[in-house]
């Protein structure tokens, strides 16, 4: 098949979009690289004019439904004669009724992605049943290799699935139970990745957590932590993020093992979604506030400052003045370096749909913009702690502050730091001395060192 593939695609141009979470952003990287493997040329989405448009959709809340469905649209007008492509979330959990709305041409939901280059082919095939051979000129090779030097951080997806069920998420439905990879294919992966020069990289997948469990049958063992080494192992990979960690990972013995190692950057996301117990309990969360205040306490005997960001959803189901006070004074004590708030939104399906006490959206706003203001305080307060203080930052890309441009990167604990030296160049470390605050939580630095 993959040479029929490859007479069809070959010089087909194909552009992409992914929409939520940083699983996607990474699948969507994949598809991009297996399409160009199979001769397609990469253009941009903006471009319009494309054979076939690949949106990989996320159907995380309302808003990012209808944000797919916009973007169907946006590439159906961009791109009027291309083969449009839904893929991912959203289309698994509408399924055939985006093929039948018009929507889309082709549907690639999570069961089928794996043969996204098929189904396109297949659909091109149809469309333009002429020979697949000198079609469009191959225009973007330049591109492909501007986009890989502009990248100094990758994303590898190590797990795929969860099991845990929470009653407000759809997520277990569309994307099925846990599937972790092999620790092989994934050194593989990262080795390449530092090989094309990347020299940090993200360990990230669906419940991050419970990556391995499916792959052993001791109930004590943690394979997070001995992929974490693996990885670690490979020269020129400097850095490793992981992703968004369960509270119920954060042990002694786990904090122990990561702080032990130097590239593990001490940023982490740790899910809180409420700071009340009784709407913890109700959205079938397996710990308690306390649970996570300690989880944080142990990350801060480890480091000193480590970055610790969060999710909150407001307006669950029934949740009280009361208990959303609670969940605002714990991410006061907290003093997260980031939340990112979420208004909660019914997903068809799942338990949470069906409960009562379904919260008014004018009070889910108000609710958002009070816990807005919390983040900003602690955000600002967060950050301030580094100034006057060395930093070490990998350079990413140049900003534009006040009317100012900068050479910006960001520190390991995630902190962006603008340096006043457009000279310096992108993906390399910098030793720097933190001068003080020029936007929303972004740092001034003097460079001293280029490493
Ligand atoms: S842990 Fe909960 S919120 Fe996260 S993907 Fe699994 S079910 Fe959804």
């Amino acid at each position: 098949m993959e040479n029929i593939e490859n007479q069809i695609l070959k010089d087909k141009r194909i552009s992409f979009l992914s929409l939520g979470c940083k699983v996607n952003a990474y699948e969507t990287e994949v598809f991009r690289e297996r399409f160009e493997k199979l001769g397609a040329v990469i253009v941009p989405f903006e471009d319009g004019n494309a054979d076939a448009v690949v949106i990989n959709t996320c159907s995380v809340t309302n808003i990012a439904d209808r944000k797919s469905r916009q973007m169907l649209h946006k590439a159906r007008k961009l791109s009027p004669n291309a083969v449009i492509v839904a893929a991912g979330c959203y289309a698994q959990a509408v399924r055939e009724k985006v093929v039948e709305s018009g929507d889309a041409d082709v549907l690639a939901g999570n069961d089928k992605k794996d043969i996204i280059t098929e189904l396109v082919a297949e659909a091109l095939l149809k469309k333009d049943p002429k020979p697949a051979c000198d079609t469009a000129p191959a225009y973007g090779s330049g591109e492909k290799e501007d986009f890989c030097h502009e990248r100094t951080r990758a994303f590898i997806k190590v797990t795929d699935g969860c099991n845990q069920f929470c009653t407000y998420c759809i997520i277990p439905y569309v994307r099925g139970r846990v599937r972790s990879r092999d620790t092989g294919s994934i050194i593989e992966e990262a080795v390449n990745l530092r090989d094309k020069g990347y020299r940090e990289v993200v360990l990230t997948g669906i419940h991050l957590s419970s990556y391995g469990t499916d792959l052993t049958s001791d109930p004590d063992a943690v394979p997070l932590l001995d992929l974490i080494d693996e990885v670690s192992k490979i020269d020129g990979i400097e850095r490793i993020r992981l992703g968004s960690l369960e509270p119920r990972i954060i042990t002694d013995g786990f904090v122990a093992h990561i702080a032990d190692n130097p590239k593990v950057c001490p940023h982490f996301h740790l899910s809180l979604q409420s700071g009340s117990d009784t709407v913890l309990k109700r959205m079938n969360r397996h710990y308690t506030a306390e649970d996570y205040e300690n989880a944080c306490n142990l990350l801060r005997k480890a480091y000193e400052l480590p970055s610790i960001n969060t999710d909150i959803i407001v307006g669950f189901p029934g949740e009280t003045e009361e208990e959303f006070n609670e969940t605002m004074e714990f991410a006061k004590k907290i003093g997260f370096a980031k939340i990112h708030i979420f208004k909660y939104s019914r997903r068809k399906g799942t338990f949470a749909d069906k409960m009562p006490g379904q919260v008014d959206e004018e009070i889910k706003t108000r609710r958002s913009e009070m816990l807005s203001r919390i983040d900003e305080a602690n955000h600002i307060n967060y950050v301030s702690g580094f100034v006057g203080k060395k930093v070490r930052i990998l350079t990413e890309q140049e900003e534009v502050y006040d009317g100012k441009k900068y050479m910006t990167g960001l520190t390991e604990r995630y902190v962006r730091v603008a340096l006043d030296n457009r000279d310096c160049p992108q993906n390399v470390f910098v030793d720097c001395l933190v001068t003080g605050i020029i936007d929303r939580g972004v740092l001034t630095g003097i460079p001293a060192d280029i490493v």
